[in-house]
């Protein structure tokens, strides 16, 4: 069990999850290190944390190997590239982010007797063939198609943290996240929600990628890090789900975002991405049980919250 005031070092701490993860742990009066290489991020995005006494920024990349940080009783591993406009452009870097990255991290949290959590994701399932996805199933994934790098990557860092375990009796935990959401997404990061929230606000058509009717179970952030501190505080190993099963096709987010904006924008379909998941959904079923964790916060909430802070940042009124 992590207890408050404990040292935890968080890769790829200035991203999106990373840096509400941050804010959370130094909340509960954790010390934290942020290691980032701001490979898909920049330092605006951490302004706030590091006013705070807690929090140590630390510019480097988790391919290089780590250097010791002092006593540290959990490291949450989070340094990837994440959405897939960005693993296309970087698509060897994010191979070896989930490669050599997740082995420093690994040899990190064993150096210093940590605990060692993995954010994986539901893209190790692939283009699923079972519906919802539960986590004994073992993926449809295509490994030499493009969005390869990012789900084979994740896939090589569960079975190296499984190994790990194993091999050493490292401390592990991995959680495989589904699509998360909320302020702090960079708008030009080429994900659902900060296009279709950025496209409306603008006036602009929504971009539907293909029918429209591929779905995705959509989770708002801070219910995200609730579910990965849970799992950090706890014994189990997992794989654990970490989503929101309220499942919902692309064209009915691009609705629901429409309505909340009061936006006069029209839709505008584009050619849909190659090996793009048809449905996505988690049984969430083992967090609820072993973790005692599930979502909170409603889609028409969170993407209120949402929409408010992107209006804010583009000086648009929400
Ligand atoms: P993000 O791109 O906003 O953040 C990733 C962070 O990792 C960035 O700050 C980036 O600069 C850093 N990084 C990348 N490569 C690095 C390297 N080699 N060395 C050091 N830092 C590096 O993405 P995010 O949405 O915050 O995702 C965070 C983690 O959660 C990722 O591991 C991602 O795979 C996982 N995840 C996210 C989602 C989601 O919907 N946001 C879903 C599933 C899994
Ligand atoms: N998508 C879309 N319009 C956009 C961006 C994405 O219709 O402007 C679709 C994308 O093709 C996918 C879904 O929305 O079917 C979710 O995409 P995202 O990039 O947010 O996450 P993914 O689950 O693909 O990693």
């Amino acid at each position: 069990m992590v207890a408050d005031s404990e040292h935890v070092l968080v890769t790829g701490g200035a991203g999106f999850v990373g840096s509400h993860l941050c804010e959370r742990l130094l909340r509960h009066g954790h010390r934290v290190t942020c290691m980032d290489s701001f490979a898909t991020s920049s330092p605006d995005g951490i302004a706030e944390l590091r006013r705070h006494n807690g929090f140590t920024m630390l510019e480097h990349d988790v391919t290089r190997p780590l250097p010791d940080l002092g006593d540290t009783r959990l490291v949450l591993h989070l340094a990837s590239a994440a959405s897939p406009r960005d693993y296309l452009r970087l698509p060897i870097e994010t191979l070896e982010a989930g490669a050599l990255g997740t082995r420093n991290a690994l040899a990190f949290a064993q150096r210093h007797g940590a605990r060692f959590l993995l954010t994986s994701t539901s893209e190790v399932y692939g283009d699923p063939l079972e519906h919802p996805q539960r986590e004994d199933y073992w993926g449809n994934v295509n490994p030499v198609g493009p969005r390869s790098v990012y789900d084979e990557a994740k896939r090589y860092a569960e079975a190296l943290t499984m190994a790990h375990q194993r091999q050493h009796g490292t401390d592990v935990a991995i959680a495989r996240i589904f699509n998360t959401y909320g302020p702090r997404m960079r708008a030009d990061d080429g994900r659902m929600i900060p296009n279709f929230i950025t496209q409306a606000l603008a006036g602009e058509p929504l971009t539907i990628a293909g029918s429209g009717d591929q779905t995705r179970s959509v989770c708002y952030v801070d219910d995200t890090v609730s579910g990965l501190l849970a799992l950090a505080r706890s014994t189990l190993t997992g794989p654990v789900n970490i989503g929101n099963p309220h499942e919902l096709p692309v064209w009915q987010v691009a609705d629901e975002i429409r309505a909340l904006t009061g936006t006069a924008s029209t839709v505008r379909q584009v050619p849909g991405a190659v090996d793009d998941p048809r449905r996505r959904c988690p049984d969430i079923s083992m967090a609820q049980k072993e973790l005692g964790w599930r979502p909170e916060v409603t889609l028409r909430e969170g993407l209120r919250r949402t929409i408010a802070w992107f209006a804010a940042e583009s000086g648009a009124a929400a």
